[in-house]
């Protein structure tokens, strides 16, 4: 105590405040995320922040660093053992179980929003408190849930205004990874490469070998250069799987790189995984760089937490590096709640008269700004200065005996004198005219952060050319020619599309009878 009493307390370590000036970028991506998320089909679900350590111990995995290294655990007062959620997906699952979800009709699509907790190493930039937004199928293995996913997650960072690719990979099933690992521990055995690993991945050689292939270390990184590759190692079905995946995002034309050293960090994991980072990282070298998004399959999770097996997918986007992406690349995002219109008053009466005014607007959904508790006009017009409004209302004395108010259109600077009575009709048709001339503009600003001079029209077009975009790469980066030529002939090698297996064809004949 005696420490604190002199000196203010400050933030925690790694926790942050977000102040109201960086509102709009979160309330942009809170109503972007709200409106693809929904129209995807998706629900929202709130799970609690604290849950049983064993809940992630179990969910996230033992030997993962989320929980060996980062988890917030502690004990509360009554000595249990509980944590603030590393992420959601094991919550998000807990509830799935609890609450008898299975018996609904499957799959369940679920989003939710939030601060999530990780007590990392704040020096290397980490938040430990930070913000993710997270989407989960349940109760599906099949491959149109993967690439719908990814497309969402895809359609969403595209909608805030980023240009981006898709990493992706198949880590299979349990049954195909396992001869996968004790191939890759022999390479690692190998030319006494297993030496050159960091400390941490000498320790996943035997706990979570597949974790070495995503280190960030650079002698890891060389060490497993030659490594043999998941991919070629993957059994039937998941290779089937993997394709049909691969094909629904070319469908769409979502640009994607075969990523065969894609295994992410949990413990959960089979078949997909993906990550998706803003496109100019890649030019750089993109490893050492964070995704904005990833997730991925993981059908043995539910079983492992109690629930029935139930396949799963799922995904989460940090909110943090998504907003400091579009502020490092100067994307604007609308203001939100920027009143249009300003009160501003002189004297005594016409302060009583332009309170009420200001209820009457508000009441009438115009936006309206404020400074009552200024008297001198100079302090309230700076005040709507500041605040940008399109105009200002300026009621004074002699307004009150006229009844009439002053109307100044804060571009031009032009003043009117209206009829105080037809003052909101007034303001509520020019309001109109402005936002119908402005709505384009808009659009293509947050696309593009084009300059204001060109033509609407020209700005629209050249936004959706932008958008419209087809690249597809095959593992671009650290690969040589014999890798490329084995992705491509896995590529080639696809199955005809929308070929009918037996449950199709039982599907087809139940169609035939209506
Ligand atoms: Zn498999
Ligand atoms: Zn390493």
């Amino acid at each position: 105590m005696s420490r604190i009493s002199g000196k203010s307390i400050q933030l925690l370590k790694g926790f942050k405040d977000i102040l109201p000036e960086h509102q709009k970028y979160w309330n942009f991506l809170i109503s972007q995320a709200e409106k693809i998320f929904l129209n995807y089909g998706f629900e929202k679900i709130d799970v609690p922040v604290l849950e049983e350590s064993r809940l992630y111990i179990k969910g996230t995995g033992k030997h993962t660093d989320i929980v060996q290294k980062e988890l917030y655990e502690f004990d509360d007062k009554n000595g249990e053992r509980v944590a603030l959620r590393p992420e959601f997906t094991p919550g998000i699952c807990r509830a799935y179980i609890e609450h008898g979800m299975l018996n609904k009709q499957q799959p369940l699509k679920f989003y939710a929003f939030g601060p999530v907790f990780r007590h990392d190493n704040p020096q290397a930039g980490r938040l430990r408190q930070f913000h993710q937004f997270d989407l989960e199928v349940i109760g599906t293995d099949s491959p149109v849930a993967d690439a719908q996913l990814i497309i969402i997650a895809y359609r969403f960072l595209e909608s805030l205004g980023l240009t981006l690719v898709v990493h992706i990979n198949s880590i299979g099933c349990s049954s195909c990874r396992a001869e996968y690992i004790s191939c890759l521990r022999q390479y690692l055995m190998g030319a006494q490469r297993k030496k050159r690993l960091c400390e941490n991945c000498r320790e996943r050689y035997s706990k979570n070998p597949l974790r070495i292939l995503d280190c960030k270390e650079e002698e890891c990184q060389k060490t497993i250069y030659s490594a043999p590759q998941i991919v070629d190692f993957l059994c039937d079905e998941c290779k089937k799987h993997f394709m049909a995946v691969l094909e629904q995002l070319d469908d769409i034309e979502i640009p994607y790189i075969l990523d065969v050293r894609l295994v992410r960090g949990l413990d959960y994991y089979t078949r997909t995984t993906f990550e998706i980072y803003f496109k100019d990282q890649l030019a750089e070298e993109n490893r050492t760089q964070s995704a904005l998004a990833g997730g991925g399959r993981y059908d043995g999770l539910i079983e492992l937490l109690g629930g029935r097996p139930t396949s799963a997918i799922g995904f989460a986007i940090g909110a943090e590096r998504v907003i400091s992406r579009m502020r490092d690349n100067n994307i604007n995002v609308p203001e939100y709640n920027k009143p249009d219109v300003f009160v501003a008053q002189l004297g005594l009466e016409a302060r009583k008269e332009s309170f009420k005014l200001y209820e009457r607007l508000l009441a009438e959904n115009i936006k309206v700004g404020e400074s009552f508790s200024q008297d001198g006009l100079k302090k309230q017009l700076e005040k709507a200065d500041s605040l940008n409004v399109k105009f200002t209302l300026i009621l004074g004395q002699r307004e009150i005996i006229d009844k009439t108010i002053i109307l100044r259109d804060m571009n031009s600077g032009i003043q009117e004198i209206i009829n105080y009575d037809n003052i909101i009709n007034e303001i509520k048709k020019r309001i109109k005219t402005l936002n119908s001339s402005i709505k384009s503009y808009m659009l293509a600003d947050i696309k593009r952060d084009e300059k204001f001079e060109e033509k609407d029209v020209d700005l629209v077009k050249k936004v959706e050319k932008n958008i419209g975009r087809k690249e597809v790469l095959i593992n671009g980066n650290r690969d040589n020619g014999e890798d490329t030529k084995k992705k491509e002939q896995f590529i080639g090698n696809r199955q005809p599309k929308y070929k009918l297996n037996s449950d199709d064809e039982e599907n087809e004949k139940i169609i035939n009878k209506f």
